[in-house]
């Protein structure tokens, strides 16, 4: 029998916790050939999440759960999550019951089919206010343009993965985790399910704008040391331009009859000066985006299969 592990990140969830439990196991219930178990990550709740959990797992011997100190937000929870399961697969979904429980049996089709991972992604961003669907594009695409992962617009954290992919995604083990440039960078096969939006009917959202932005700004800097090299390319243009006026203005001093602003000289060693500066921090940056990648300490590949017993290997 395949064992399956649901992981779900719970943060002030007490409205919705128990509703999500049963609806899911009605689901899980139906699939016959895997035995599942959930793994509820209280991630810190103010309110009787942690207290709910206690009580399912007393009733129910398939339920475990992990009661954080404090909120860590939910990359911690996703992550801790992944670290204490021990599945041959792997579920991460919401508590809010915005992933249906539906989806599981038809994204294990995929999984069925030889995929590593089926991912959910929604249908349309319909429900959402428009000014978020925009910065929500416009993220994808500054994220996408920047990086060499590519990540779909519509992807959200509810997932089917294999154990080679857990355990190629806890090898980085980078501590300002953005979960959706992990998956997207630890490759592996995935299929893509759309489903439509469901809207949260139960508790409310833990997002702010402020909080968004800042995952956000986490997803590309965490992925990309392009904006750091940009310096350098700014540094050159500079320079460039002061390349540029310094001649002009030489050549006007020399030419009889035009008189040169008593500025001009000033200009040039400004544009210089600014353009040297801009280059040696572009110099700088480019220390810093290796020393970045090292203490990331990612993985330099990842197997999808070998025949080599690699655990005897030292490595
Ligand atoms: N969550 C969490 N820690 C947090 C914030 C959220 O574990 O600090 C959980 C939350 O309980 C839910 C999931 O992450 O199960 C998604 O949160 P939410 O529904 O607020 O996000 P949205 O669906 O609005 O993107
Ligand atoms: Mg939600």
């Amino acid at each position: 029998m395949t064992t399956c592990d649901i992981i779900v990140p719970c943060y002030n969830e007490q409205e919705v916790l128990n509703t999500f439990y049963t609806e899911t196991k009605k689901v899980t219930d139906s699939m016959k050939d895997y035995a599942f178990t959930f793994i509820m990550v209280d991630d810190g709740s103010h309110d009787r999440t942690a207290e709910i959990m206690k009580e399912l797992a007393a009733e129910h011997s398939d339920v475990r759960y992990i009661s954080f100190s404090r909120n860590f937000g939910k990359e911690a929870a996703m992550y801790a999550g992944l670290t204490h399961s021990t599945g041959d697969l792997v579920i991460i979904m919401d508590a809010d019951l915005q992933h249906p429980p539906t989806m599981i049996p038809v994204m294990m089709k995929g999984i069925k089919e030889g995929y590593e991972c089926a991912a959910a992604m929604r249908a349309t961003r319909e429900g959402e206010k428009r000014l978020s669907s925009l910065f929500s594009s416009l993220f994808y695409k500054i994220s996408n343009s920047l990086t060499e992962i590519k990540m779909p617009q519509n992807a959200v954290d509810f997932r089917i993965m294999r154990r080679t992919m857990v355990d190629a995604i806890l090898k980085l083990s980078e501590v300002e985790r953005f979960s959706k440039g992990i998956f997207a960078w630890v490759g592996f096969k995935t299929k893509w399910y759309p489903y439509e939006n469901v809207e949260r009917t139960l508790g409310t959202t833990k997002w702010s704008f402020k909080s968004l932005f800042r995952y956000a700004m986490l997803g590309i800097t965490g992925f990309s040391t392009v904006p750091l090299k940009w310096l350098s390319f700014l540094g050159v243009l500079m320079c460039g331009v002061a390349f540029v006026y310094t001649l002009i203005t030489v050549i006007r001093w020399l030419l009889p009859g035009i008189a040169v602003s008593a500025n001009a000289p000033l200009i040039c060693v400004i544009l210089f000066v600014g353009g040297i500066l801009e280059l040696s921090m572009g110099i700088l940056g480019e220390y810093v985006a290796h020393i970045f990648r090292e203490t990331k300490n990612r993985p330099i590949y990842l197997i999808r299969q070998t025949n080599i017993e690699t655990d005897k290997l030292l490595h």
